[in-house]
């Protein structure tokens, strides 16, 4: 038969603009995905950047663990995509990683031991490249890094980030938890790769063997780093900047062009960075910045 005529796209056609809704941008969210929690799904649903303009992808282990996501995962695609169109999202990706991860619980405490962070992290590099490349495509103007146990943001996160006119724009990261001693909903910062760097962290990294990492939150390495997890000041200043040198992949709002220059996840010590803020470093070697939001929160599931 017939093969397709080629298809030709013009990238100066595909804007990248303050108003993403108005212009009709193609936002590309990925997730890379070790369990499935409802909520997230949930929250994913309730976003109201119109969903024919959001094309879906998602990367899952092949272990024991990814198998049960996969099947939940598909359960939630099929229904969505078969239901009222206005929910229905402009195409989903489900991939299978292609590698092992490394044989490491998945309870919250063993994931973030020191000792555990450089081989985890570098895993969690090649499954955002793989669902990064495969995935990407001419008429995507911008991508959101959400990670699975992210349950609850405002609706208007994509339009909200977008409308700062960033290359990278990432919220505060916090989770909600219920305090022991007043048994009161609270919340506290959860996510502490959003920092600005300091000659302390300067000076471990220069003393440091090339082929070792930085890490953020850890006492035993103390980096006296500005986190962005401790600004957040004022509920109703939603909008305030900041200037920042690394960033959390929790939720991460991304000008398409600047992966497409070449910016990735470094699943190698980069500069002493690896993953998210490995790329924050390596976008900012390719000429981009980046900007975190303190007041604007979005909310980790609590294990
Ligand atoms: P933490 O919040 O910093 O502890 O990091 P997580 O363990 O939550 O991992 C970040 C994101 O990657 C979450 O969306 C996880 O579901 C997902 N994830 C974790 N490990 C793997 C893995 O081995 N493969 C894939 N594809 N996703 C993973
Ligand atoms: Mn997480």
């Amino acid at each position: 038969g017939d093969r397709p005529p080629v298809r030709r796209f013009n990238l100066n056609n595909v804007t990248i603009t303050p108003d993403p809704i108005g212009n009709q941008e193609v936002v590309l969210i990925l997730t890379p995905m070790a369990r499935f929690y409802q909520e997230y799904w949930d929250n994913l649903m309730r976003l109201d950047y119109p969903h024919d303009l959001i094309s879906l992808g998602f990367i899952l282990p092949k272990n024991k663990e990814g198998n049960a996501a996969t099947t939940s995962l598909q359960a939630q695609v099929a229904k969505t995509q078969k239901g009222p169109l206005k929910d229905r999202f402009r195409s989903v990706v489900i991939e299978r990683q292609d590698f092992d991860p490394p044989i490491l619980s998945q309870d919250e405490g063993e994931r973030h031991k020191i000792e555990n962070q450089k081989v985890r992290r570098a895993s969690m590099s090649r499954a955002r490249n793989s669902l990064l490349f495969t995935t990407l495509g001419a008429e995507t103007s911008w991508v959101l890094w959400l990670d699975a146990d992210i349950i609850e943001t405002p609706p208007s996160l994509i339009q909200d980030l977008a409308a700062h006119d960033k290359p990278l724009i990432v919220p505060n990261c916090y989770q909600r938890y219920t305090d022991p001693e007043t048994g009161k909903p609270a919340e506290r910062p959860y996510d502490f790769n959003s920092w600005q760097d300091s000659p302390t962290a300067q000076e471990i990294a220069a003393k440091m063997d090339p082929d070792d990492i930085i890490l953020e939150g850890y006492r035993e390495m103390a980096t006296y780093r500005a986190l962005m997890a401790y600004m957040a000041d004022r509920e109703d200043e939603r909008d305030v900047e900041v200037p920042l040198d690394g960033v959390g992949g929790t939720a991460l709002l991304v000008k398409a062009d600047v992966h497409r220059d070449g910016a990735m996840f470094p699943p190698f010590p980069f500069y002493n960075l690896i993953e998210t803020e490995g790329f924050t470093k390596m976008a900012k070697r390719l000429g981009w910045s980046a900007t975190g939001l303190p007041n604007y929160k979005v909310y980790h599931y609590n294990e």
